[in-house]
């Protein structure tokens, strides 16, 4: 189109510039007319006598008729007519036709000859005839005759302005011909970059439009188009299946293996998705490890969500190969159906949500379809979400203590602090249910921080060789801040570092980062006690226990749990775990401890400390003060005699008379 209209103006221009030339052309000739007539006039008036009086209607002189009869042309002038000042003809050359009339009534602008003659203006008319190939050009004159300011007369003078014309024209059609063309190259040139210019502003546009709507990384639509589309087709009311896709353990790839590994598994994230969800659907990448389809049901009334889901699950199952490396994350998906689940873009995306929540928590590597009870679930951990929030603000947790003991003995040798928070009827939430999510809304820190500096200050009231124990989350390790906070709490405190213990889980060992190790290392030179919670239930190699900086070994009580005789599995387990335990020198607790006959078996395997409600149950940090003599000082008090509250803490726990064992000393 661009091109059309420079071809149309660079023909306007060379037009233009012939238009112009033919009017000069015609300036020229008439002009060249006018003058030839003029002159000739001139030499009439001079070489004839008594013409105005001739021209009035006398009879022509000698002199006269000897001028007109003689000279018939003058040049160009071929031809040649005298009329009288009304127009009636006087004489016309060619017919040598004295004062007849023959060259009939004189043609004139205006109304009668006598107001032209007034206006002195000569009349020029130009005729264009072709004669074998050339150009004829005859023009006719109609000019006054005045003599001594006096208009006598009319002559009409025909010449032929050929030559004159051919002459002209060459030279002015070249010469136009060459500034329409210079012309024209000059004002092509920079519309042709002004074109060039457009074509890039165009194409850069088009990236940039296509950027707006598409991720770099994988080529998939962007979080932007996409909720653009789903927007329209909410507004179309079209009914449609969204899939919510989000990989396993990317971070982990990232964090191992870099960041062009990670950009690489995300490409072929990306191509899998695309395959297993079909040509009818739309696929975008919402930004880092998330990814999202929908099918139209309209478009693909066949598809299932349920298979699409389970197909996305299974391609994401398979290991990647890249660059050599062997990569296995796996990825949930969460889907939910418009308008069933939600008619506005915040509800279907906050079903299908809902729907991957529930998928990850299932165990991950799954795909889960949104459901009315889910949504329940989702309001509840909003309300956890917010209760979290306001008791960190308001100081609303609490600490209980539950004892250890030492299985020999059946001493109490400490307290394990347990966080403890009440919802707004004021009834105790798990701690498993609210540290997990303390942990993804970012509270942990504080939270974690709190329960130290708490667990601390609390244990200085208790004879010396009782130690605390405070459970560390895994994110506490990362600022590298720890062992800083742990120092100062100690410190704080006036507690000997070797009274605490910092309980961490397998989770923590499995990211064995140079960064933890250093931490736990620091911790452990000061004297701090290092326990490995929860030991049991992780995937956890044993191969690296013996290197890892740890002082015990905690088993879970979900081994315990099946401990009812030496005939059941869970007996051979815990009897290798205390073994390995103590081959490794550490000491080995054994908590969840509830019956008697499970403490007898443990006893019997060499277990060194036991933790559970048959021996303790947690109980706040009052309850437990008062089982020690009121004054005395840390480290002395609580050693001397029996503890006066002893009974109240024993009433505490459904089965506690070990409890009553430790205080006898
Ligand atoms: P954990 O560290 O393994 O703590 C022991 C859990 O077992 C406590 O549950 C305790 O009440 C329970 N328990 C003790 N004896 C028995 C028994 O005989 N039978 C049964 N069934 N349970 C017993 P709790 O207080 O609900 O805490 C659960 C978990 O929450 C803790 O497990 C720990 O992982 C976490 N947690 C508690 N406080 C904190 C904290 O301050 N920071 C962090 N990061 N986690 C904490
Ligand atoms: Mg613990
Ligand atoms: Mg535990």
């Amino acid at each position: 189109m661009y091109l059309a209209m420079m071809v149309a103006s660079i023909a306007t221009m060379m037009f233009g510039s012939i238009l112009i030339s033919n009017m000069t052309i015609r300036q020229i000739l008439s002009k060249e007319a006018v003058e030839q007539t003029e002159s000739f006039i001139s030499f009439l008036v001079a070489s004839t006598d008594a013409l105005p009086e001739f021209l009035a209607g006398d009879l022509p002189t000698t002199r006269t008729t000897s001028f007109l009869a003689n000279t018939p042309r003058v040049g160009t002038l071929f031809r040649y007519a005298l009329h009288d000042r009304e127009g009636a003809g006087r004489f016309e050359s060619d017919a040598l036709d004295f004062g007849l009339a023959t060259t009939g009534a004189l043609q004139v602008p205006g109304p009668s000859v006598e107001q032209w003659l007034a206006s002195r203006q000569p009349v020029v008319e130009i005729r264009f005839s072709e004669a074998g190939g050339e150009q004829d050009v005859i023009s006719t004159v109609t000019m006054p005759i005045v003599i001594g300011g006096n208009a006598v007369g009319v002559a009409v003078a025909s010449i032929s302005q050929s030559l004159t014309y051919q002459h002209h024209s060459r030279q002015i059609r070249d010469l136009s011909l060459k500034i329409g063309g210079m012309s024209a190259l000059v004002f092509a040139l920079p519309l042709l970059s002004a074109l060039w210019q457009m074509r890039m502003r165009q194409k850069a546009d088009r990236k940039i439009a296509r950027m707006a709507q598409y991720d770099a990384l994988t080529g998939l639509l962007n979080r932007f188009a996409f909720t653009n589309r789903i927007e329209a087709m909410i507004l179309r009311k079209e009914a449609f299946y969204i899939h919510l896709v989000d990989l396993d353990r990317f971070k982990q790839v990232n964090d191992v293996r870099g960041h062009g590994i990670g950009d690489l598994l995300l490409q072929e994230v990306g191509s899998r998705i695309l395959q297993a969800a079909g040509p009818k659907a739309i696929v975008a990448r919402l930004g880092g490890d998330e990814f999202a389809v929908v099918h139209a049901r309209s478009q693909a009334p066949e598809c299932d969500p349920r298979s699409i889901a389970d197909a996305i699950v299974a391609e994401l199952s398979r290991p990647f190969l890249l660059e050599g490396y062997h990569i296995e994350i796996g990825g949930s998906v969460g889907s939910a159906e418009a308008p069933v689940d939600g008619d506005t873009l915040r509800d279907i995306l906050r079903a299908a949500d809902t729907a991957l929540y529930a998928a990850k928590n299932g165990g991950r590597s799954q795909a889960v379809m949104f459901t009315a009870p889910m949504d329940e679930a989702r309001l509840a951990r909003l309300a956890l979400e917010a209760r979290l929030r306001e008791a960190v603000d308001l100081g609303q947790f609490e600490l209980n203590f539950q004892p250890l003991f030492e299985a020999s003995t059946s001493e109490i040798c400490g307290f394990e602090a347990l966080l403890r928070l009440k919802d707004p009827q004021g009834e105790p939430i798990p701690p498993l249910s609210f540290i997990p999510i303390a942990e993804s809304i970012g509270l942990i820190e504080a939270l974690g921080d709190w329960a130290l500096f708490a667990a601390c200050r609390e244990a200085r009231n208790w004879p010396a060789h009782f130690r605390v124990s405070v459970n560390i989350s895994t994110i506490q390790f990362r600022s590298g801040a720890l062992p800083d906070r742990v120092r100062t709490a100690l410190d704080e405190a006036g507690l000997e570092p070797h009274r605490l213990c910092l309980e961490i889980t397998e989770g923590t060992l499995i990211k064995e980062t140079d960064q933890v190790m250093q931490q736990l290392r620091q911790l452990r030179e000061w004297g701090v006690k290092i326990a490995l919670d929860d030991f049991g239930t992780g995937y956890s190699s044993l191969s690296y226990l013996s290197s890892l900086p740890l002082d015990v070994l905690k088993i879970d009580k979900a081994l315990v749990r099946n401990l009812t005789s030496p005939a059941n599995p869970s007996w051979e387990i815990t009897k290798a775990i205390i073994g390995l335990g103590r081959a490794l020198n550490l000491t080995v607790t054994v908590e969840g401890v509830e019956t008697e006959a499970q403490r007898v078996l443990l006893l019997a395997l060499g277990c060194t400390h036991m933790q559970g409600f048959l021996l303790g149950r947690p109980a706040p940090a009052s309850e437990i003060r008062t089982l020690f003599p009121p004054d005395g000082p840390q480290g002395q008090g609580g050693d001397d005699g029996p503890p006066r509250s002893r009974n109240r803490l024993a009433e505490a726990s459904a089965a506690a008379p070990a409890l009553a064992w430790e205080f006898q000393k």
